[in-house]
């Protein structure tokens, strides 16, 4: 089944081939790391793992980069603010990104560079684009000239004239013309800073991208991915430095952007104190309802987000999860999980993700009617290839939302029922119910005994 991808570039969805058929080379923008991210921030990873996946049943091998920026002004800020060497900062938020990420159920990138590790090619980098005439050294400063670019631009339909005339900001002294950006600048002895030709200083955000991407990816990568709010200067800014510091050759063949997540409507910001942290709201929904909803609008549209979209996230997959566990004795074929061809047409389809989830929803209802192992395969094919789906049905119905589940208490609970039941002894019976009830846990009884489940607050 052919891939096709909406490219930001040509404004166009084309059919994906790379340019190695062996081997999908993709780079995604990744965190700047001084604090927990909020929910918006998750939208990208997760609708570029699902691409991955898809990607990776397609291709024997896609080489995944999601980078680390861990030299930055608001990291600096941060270190200073609490007296602590920036690396404390970054690897602290570094690694509860990589545990949020894993939260969601977003798989590991096959790199993550780090951008100060990379000072060595950034500045080669830099050194290229000086010696092409694609840049000047200005006061510790090193600034591309945007004038040496004629394609500067393309990518965000924005002309350079337009961009100067709409510049409102004071220009800095260093700059030859006000659409000029830093790929270097210096650093006072309380900054962190690199020996460099022009001095001590650090890169600028742009050039690590272009350099991280082609130290590991090559100098021409498949599928270049980020936030619809990155398109531009960042990545108008990262073609730029790759095209020129490459003799003119292509930087991405495809330019991928998600939308971004509104607030009940609004956008999400500090100031108006509607910043939902990723980290929080793991502790307060079921992780795959989270990642469900991040999926249930298609991934170039903005996204609204709010408590009522969670609980139908949660009840979609309790739904599911029902059918599951109704069929939790029908043993699965030998080999891999299937993978419906519903599902994986939608996600061809320019990534057609909330066609894939009413796919799935299909086949839990063919999976509830026909109660077949194949049908059970198919919708776990399915779930696997969205990354859902990926927990035992039984503790689905039994997750800890935030109280502590003694489960083992619980059952003996449910038998001391029963045996109560059995006695006709209804007024203990009657009683353990409510005492269940207080605990939270709610009980059904059907054919195959007695079920619990933790309900929601
Ligand atoms: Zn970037």
């Amino acid at each position: 089944m052919p891939i096709s991808l909406y490219n930001s570039l040509t404004r166009r969805t084309e059919p994906f081939a790379p340019l190695d058929p062996e081997r999908v080379t993709m780079y995604l923008c990744g965190p700047t790391v001084y604090n927990y991210v909020h929910i918006g921030n998750a939208r990208g990873p997760v609708v570029f793992d699902v691409l991955a996946r898809l990607l990776r049943r397609h291709y024997p091998q896609v080489v995944y980069a999601r980078n680390i920026t861990d030299v930055d002004d608001k990291i600096n800020a941060a270190a200073q603010e609490q007296g602590v060497p920036i690396g404390t900062i970054t690897e602290r938020f570094a690694q509860a990104y990589r545990d949020d990420m894993a939260g969601l159920g977003v798989a590991p990138p096959d790199i993550e560079p780090h951008a100060t590790a990379h000072i060595g090619p950034i500045i080669k980098m830099i050194e290229d684009l000086l010696a092409g005439g694609h840049a000047y050294a200005a006061e510790g400063h090193v600034l591309f000239d945007v004038s040496s670019f004629p394609a500067y631009g393309e990518l965000s339909g924005r002309d350079t004239d337009e961009l100067i005339a709409g510049s409102r900001v004071e220009v800095a002294p260093y700059k030859r013309s006000p659409g000029d950006f830093v790929l270097w600048k210096p650093s006072t002895p309380d900054l962190p800073g690199w020996d460099s030709p022009w001095g001590i200083g650090r890169p600028g955000w742009h050039i690590e991208c272009s350099a991280m991407s082609a130290a590991h990816l090559g100098d021409t990568i498949d599928i270049h991915a980020g936030g619809i709010d990155l398109l531009f200067p960042h990545h108008e800014n990262e073609i730029a430095q790759s095209t020129c510091a490459h003799g003119g050759k292509v930087f991405a063949r495809w330019w991928m952007h998600n939308g971004m997540l509104t607030f009940d409507g609004r956008k999400m910001s500090k100031s108006l104190g509607n910043v939902l942290l990723l980290h929080e709201l793991l502790k307060l929904h079921p992780a795959e309802a989270l990642r469900l909803r991040l999926l249930s609008g298609h991934y170039r549209q903005p996204l609204d987000w709010s408590e009522g979209a969670i609980a139908q996230a949660v009840s979609t997959l309790d739904g599911w999860y029902r059918v599951l566990r109704d069929l939790a004795d029908i043993e699965l074929p030998a080999g891999d999980l299937p993978v419906p061809a519903g599902v994986e047409a939608a996600l061809c389809d320019d990534l057609n993700t909330p066609q894939a989830l009413a796919e799935l929803s299909v086949l839990a209802d063919a999976a509830r009617q026909s109660g077949t192992a194949a049908a059970k395969a198919a919708l776990l094919g399915g779930g696997a290839l969205l990354g859902l789906l990926q927990q035992d049905a039984e503790a689905w119905f039994k997750r800890d939302s935030g109280q502590a589940i003694d489960a083992a208490h619980i059952d003996a609970l449910l038998e001391e029922r029963r045996a109560a039941r059995a006695a006709r002894d209804f007024r203990r019976a009657d009683a353990i119910r409510d005492e269940l009830a207080a605990m939270n846990i709610a009980i059904e009884d059907g054919a195959q005994g007695t079920r619990w489940s933790v309900q929601k607050s």
